[in-house]
């Protein structure tokens, strides 16, 4: 078994169809990809469990299960921080309410942003935007835009001089807490899980507190292991979660084949010693692949 558990498709920031993403996985040798868009689970409108609807069925489908999963921003303290829903009902109108609003704050963001780049002098990143299929619009989005229109040589660029904290066209984000968002994912019958926790500006001791905050609203789990990750952070995560007893999950966050050091399926296992704490050890995992067989 290898599971990829955390993937964003054109619907968000990535950009690939949700049916390339599964190609891709299964060329990898992939078992379980969950797909983890922004605020949205447009992808399985498209990708409905284990089958794919649409002319881009990919081969070799019956080799690999689909999970329905979403990525929500939250805000806790001053940071953002992101939460994974795992197998959530996408019909869900609990979770579906809280994806409209944070759609819109991510509209009227971008709209905010848009009077600060009319103002110098820079038009069209709304029209660019509306051309894609895209329902979350992202700062990765304005990036792109920027590049395109030769205000920023690359994308990194882009974050450290318009759209970082301080940034030339930054806007705060209007997110949902922690504990909306872990609520709204219970709600659609999922595992929420503390995504990349090794990424926010935050020592050893906040992370914990972050740790505990978010299992005081019912989080289940952490991310142990993503593309990139040092192994020392790893050892971290992973006795951060057994402490606490919080499952161990785990996930690339690819968003594109343009970036040649991610993919599907890359990033470092969880340890053999870690495996009774994995994410495949939950109630709802064993539930659905293990029990029924
Ligand atoms: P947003 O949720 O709209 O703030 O957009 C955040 C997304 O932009 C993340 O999910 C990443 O894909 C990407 N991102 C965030 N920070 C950076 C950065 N410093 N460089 C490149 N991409 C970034
Ligand atoms: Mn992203
Ligand atoms: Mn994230
Ligand atoms: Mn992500």
């Amino acid at each position: 078994m290898k599971a990829d558990l955390h993937c964003h498709s054109y619907y968000s920031d990535g950009t690939q169809s949700p049916a390339l993403l599964v190609q891709r996985a299964i060329e990898n040798q992939v078992t379980h990809l969950a797909i983890t868009d922004h605020d949205c689970t447009a992808a399985f409108d498209e990708v409905l469990g284990d089958e794919v609807l649409g002319d881009e069925v990919p081969s070799g489908l019956t080799e690999i299960s689909v999970i329905n999963g979403v990525e929500i921003s939250c805000g806790w303290e001053s940071l953002e921080i992101h939460v994974v829903g795992l197998f959530v009902d996408h019909k869900n109108p609990e979770l579906q309410t809280l994806l409209t609003m944070q759609q819109l704050a991510r509209r009227q963001r971008v709209q905010a942003m848009n009077e600060k780049l009319e103002a110098q002098g820079t038009f069209g990143l709304l029209d660019s935007l509306e051309a894609m299929p895209c329902m979350a619009y992202t700062r990765s989005h304005v990036a792109h835009f920027l590049v395109s229109q030769g205000v920023c040589k690359t994308h990194q660029k882009a974050f450290k001089t318009h759209l970082a904290k301080r940034g030339k066209i930054y806007v705060a984000s209007d997110w949902c807490g922690l504990a909306e968002a872990v609520f709204a994912i219970k709600a659609a019958g999922g595992i929420a899980v503390l995504a990349h926790p090794g990424r926010y500006p935050l020592n050893k001791v906040k992370l914990e507190t972050l740790a505990l905050a978010f299992k005081a609203v019912g989080g289940e789990a952490l991310e142990g292991s993503y593309g990139n990750i040092n192994p020392k952070v790893m050892q971290q995560l992973a006795q951060l979660a057994i402490k606490h007893g919080l499952y161990l999950s785990a996930g690339s966050d690819f968003h594109d084949p343009v970036a040649r050091w991610t993919n599907i399926g890359r990033f470092p296992p969880l340890e053999q010693v870690n495996q009774e704490h994995a994410i495949w050890q939950h109630p709802i995992w064993q539930k659905r692949y293990c029990l029924a067989r």
